[in-house]
């Protein structure tokens, strides 16, 4: 288990607790001790300054206001000095297409350019978590990623930035996302449920059967452990396949 915790001013206290119990409410278990990314900036600075160090960092000074005009990065930073103040680093991510096999929304490419440059410690000095996952993937030995096609956007920025640190790639696999019928985010909506301990069993079925699994009906009454295990035994990815969003049903 990782606990993203990197942006401090954001961390609610006692929110890593309440998660960590969830997970084991819902049967998950984890092995060797928790990584709390909040403790390893050493970790990340190092893997900055090997960047630094072959020029594939930059840094930018633009606002918020000049970003806002389009999509990646304009590159205005990357042949000037950067204005006086504090100035955020960026990670020059090149030209051409980057190609990723995902297993379950198949074959992706993405062009470097439209990805732009990413921002690898913020101007507030807080490490980005572009930076900090690709640092801990390696050194957690990650062999497999799985979530959600939310993330997907961010994958080429991971990929190009595991090749200038030398480390492996892993796996990757983008489940759908569940929305509102509308295709909007299922936000706080009335669809949107809480997770209950008390209720484990039963929501985890409703999550496999929006995700097209079929667990059998007595299953909603077991445990956490037990749905789990059985989707383990059963689990079909290719229902899932090249699906990136699913509308949530009332
Ligand atoms: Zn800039």
């Amino acid at each position: 288990v990782r606990i993203e915790d990197l942006d401090r001013a954001r961390v609610v206290p006692g929110c890593a607790d309440r998660l960590l119990a969830t997970l084991e409410a819902f049967g998950f278990e984890w092995d060797g001790a928790i990584v709390y990314q909040s403790t390893r900036g050493e970790l990340y600075a190092a893997a900055l300054a090997a960047l630094a160090g072959r020029d594939l960092t930059f840094a930018c000074s633009c606002s918020r206001r000049e970003l806002e005009r389009e999509a990646g990065y304009p590159g205005t930073c990357r042949r000037r000095p950067p204005r006086a103040g504090p100035a955020a680093v960026r990670f020059r991510m090149g030209d051409g297409p980057l190609t990723f096999a995902d297993a379950l929304q198949g074959l992706c490419t993405f062009e470097r350019r439209e990805r732009g440059d990413v921002v690898v410690r913020r101007r507030d000095g807080v490490f980005s978590y572009q930076l900090a996952v690709v640092v801990d993937d390696a050194l957690q030995n990650i062999t497999d990623v799985v979530r959600g096609a939310d993330l997907l956007d961010s994958t080429p920025w991971q990929i190009a930035l595991q090749h200038a640190l030398g480390v492996a790639t892993p796996r990757y696999a983008h489940l759908p996302l569940i929305v509102e019928p509308s295709g909007a985010k299922l936000a706080k909506s009335r669809r949107s449920m809480p997770l209950e301990a008390s209720a484990a069993g039963r929501q985890l079925c409703e999550a496999l059967c929006l995700l097209g699994q079929e667990p059998p009906a007595e299953l909603t009454l077991e445990s956490g452990r037990a749905v789990l295990d059985w989707v383990s035994e059963n689990w079909k990815p290719q229902r899932m396949r090249g699906v990136r969003e699913i509308a949530a049903r009332d």
